[in-house]
């Protein structure tokens, strides 16, 4: 009997290396991550050459526990943000962190095929992308010229920029652009649940926790927005798939 206690611990230790946190405990990791991040704090985990070789030999859908779309900003680093390392988090990075058929693919793999248990969409203050769309339809032609392919990168964007302005006629410049990110967000939520039944069905199954955040800039904070708000768009998607995304904006 005595020879397979080690068996037994290294099928142990193999199991315990392979948990993966819950959907609850994987957002926490994200949040704690981002106020070591604010506070000056980073620790830098599992950043070494140990856990590069790890990945090299291991299933990333052992061990990544968020998947994430992000803006192309620079200023967006998202490992960094969430003082995440290698193999931790599945990062679909797009100018306006928008939803278009590839990003959707990405999620779908993200959350189909490397298990995370969040997926995230994370948008930024004083977003480029936002302030461009912003600019595009302005009515009083404030816009300049853009180059061949970038109108169709920012027309994902459009609905929410018209939301912004039809809620909230009083907004203007930064605020407006602000408040158009945070509806974009929800935006791209609605549009993933529109467009991925295996989205749809891993939130049922309790399998990934869909949230929107936004990315201060200047204070490097991450706000979440409220999971009532996502839930709400998940039940108006399920009563009724065949609406456009187009008809909502908020
Ligand atoms: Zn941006």
């Amino acid at each position: 009997m005595k020879k397979f206690i080690p068996v037994i611990a290294i099928l142990f230790c193999a199991a315990a290396s392979y948990a993966k946190p819950t959907p609850d405990a994987a957002l926490e990791m994200l949040m704690k991550g981002n106020a070591r991040f604010v506070s000056g704090k980073s620790i830098h985990p599992r950043n070494t050459p140990a856990r590069r070789q790890l990945s090299a030999v291991k299933n990333q859908g052992d061990y990544a526990y968020a998947t994430i779309l992000g803006c192309s900003d620079s200023r967006v680093p998202v490992e960094l943000i969430f003082d995440a390392g290698i193999m931790d988090l599945f990062v679909i990075r797009v100018p306006g962190n928008v939803f278009q058929t590839d990003e959707i693919a990405g999620a779908e793999y993200g959350v189909g095929h490397v298990h995370t248990p969040v997926l995230m969409v994370l948008a930024h203050t004083d977003c480029g992308a936002v302030t461009a769309t912003v600019a595009m339809t302005d009515k009083h032609g404030h816009a300049h010229k853009l180059e061949r392919n970038i109108p169709a990168l920012l027309k994902p964007i459009i609905p929410a920029v018209a939301g912004a302005r039809k809620n909230r006629p009083d907004l203007k410049g930064k605020a407006l652009i602000e408040y158009a990110s945070e509806l974009n967000v929800l935006r791209e939520i609605r549009q993933l649940f529109h467009n991925s039944a295996s989205i749809r069905a891993a939130v049922k199954a309790g399998k990934v926790k869909v949230t929107g955040a936004i990315y201060d800039i200047a204070s490097g904070k991450v706000v979440l927005m409220e999971q009532k708000k996502i839930a709400r768009i998940f039940s108006e998607v399920e009563k009724d798939r065949s609406r456009s995304t187009k008809e909502f904006a908020d």
